[in-house]
């Protein structure tokens, strides 16, 4: 566990100009035809693989980032992974979760960058990527085809999930580190198969992944039964602010609450849910100040309102059911905007016909 990456060899120069022509040869081809097997592809010509995901990365975020290294590791290939933010406390018990490097620039000279759950270049918030060629693996509705191949589906559960057909297409095989890592995905991107996209496809991979070794109870043990004091204390601050006008529930944070409570950012977590929670509330909001003043959003629906639409308009982005954003404070004013902005989704929503 915990195994740290080797450190790079020094980089010879034929190394280097084969790397380079290797990766032109790669980006000259159109981004057509089955994205998997391009992949396969890709990664069947080269060496040196940067596996990265969205800042403050989340369960499906870690699992899958995880995984993709060990597909690859396992394949004979090089693995970076590299993401802005650091792993969550919750995450870090995960096989291999070491291996996870944090930084704000890639420099080495990778073959291709794989991007997990990014629905955006901007995304990773890692420099050094706009050199590289660029695969795209993303399950959110606001996934864009900003890579050189883009591969999203809006219906896998987890990009975990998109990575075990990977692997299934690549020949890899699914070993107990890896069920686990995928299984993590699968359970936190579906808050416990409750939404999402949970289907009976969803049940079948728990299945195969818990064949293969992931213990159901131990991750979900690990992931839900393992919270600090300082978490349920902020959850705490954040429920006595609770309101809730019709079909629309709020509840906020301010950065003194963060302070107070000596909360981590990560602690934030799943706050929201309780406000979306209430019988009859079909869309919710949390809010936090952030250090610099400016608001993050978590927004959450029940059903059919599309809360990425919202946050896509606000320039954020996510799931129909799961979304946020980031945008200019005060608290109160960032409250009206956002309360405005979904009081017309609801009224769109109530005027049309299911
Ligand atoms: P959370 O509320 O848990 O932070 O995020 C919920 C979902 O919305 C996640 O799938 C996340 O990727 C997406 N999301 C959250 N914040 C942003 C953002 O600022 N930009 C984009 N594009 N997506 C976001
Ligand atoms: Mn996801």
């Amino acid at each position: 566990m915990n195994r740290p990456l080797p450190e790079p060899d020094a980089d010879s120069a034929p190394e280097a100009d084969l790397r380079a022509a290797r990766a032109q040869h790669i980006t000259a081809q159109p981004d057509a035809g089955d994205p998997v097997a391009r992949i396969v592809e890709v990664i069947a010509r080269g060496e040196r693989f940067l596996v990265t995901s969205h800042s403050r990365p989340d369960g499906d975020a870690v699992g899958s980032m995880l995984a993709m290294g060990m597909l690859l590791e396992q394949l004979g290939r090089r693995a970076d992974l590299v993401t802005a933010d650091r792993v969550p406390l919750v995450y870090r018990g995960l096989p291999r979760a070491g291996s996870i490097r944090s930084a704000m620039r890639v420099q080495e000279p990778y073959d291709a960058a794989i991007l997990l759950e990014c629905d955006g270049l901007e995304r990773a918030r890692l420099k050094g990527l706009e050199n590289l060629f660029l695969i795209n693996i993303d399950h959110h509705l606001s996934g864009r085809d900003f890579g050189h191949i883009n591969w999203i589906d809006h219906r896998a559960a987890s990009v975990g999930e998109m990575v075990n057909r990977l692997r299934k297409a690549a020949g890899g095989t699914l070993t107990q580190e890896m069920a686990v890592c995928l299984y993590t995905t699968l359970l936190t991107d579906t808050g416990g198969f409750c939404y999402g996209s949970t289907s009976a496809s969803t049940f079948a991979l728990a299945q195969e992944l818990a064949l293969a070794g992931a213990d159901p109870i131990r991750i979900a043990q690990d992931i839900y039964f393992s919270t600090t004091t300082a978490k349920i204390l902020l959850l705490g601050a954040a429920l006595s602010t609770l309101q809730r006008d019709g079909r629309i529930a709020w509840l906020w944070l301010t950065h003194q609450d963060m302070v107070r409570t000596s909360a981590a950012e990560e602690d934030c977590e799943g706050i929201v849910n309780y406000a979306v929670c209430i019988t009859g509330v079909e869309a919710a909001v949390f809010l936090r100040e952030l250090p610099e003043r400016r608001i993050r959003l978590s927004l959450r629906s029940k059903g059919r309102i599309n809360v990425a639409a919202i946050a896509e308009r606000l320039g954020g982005g996510g799931h129909a059911n799961a979304a946020g954003c980031t945008v200019e404070g005060p608290l109160s004013r960032a409250l009206e905007e956002i309360l405005a902005e979904m009081r017309a989704v609801i009224g769109d929503y109530a005027a049309s016909p299911s």
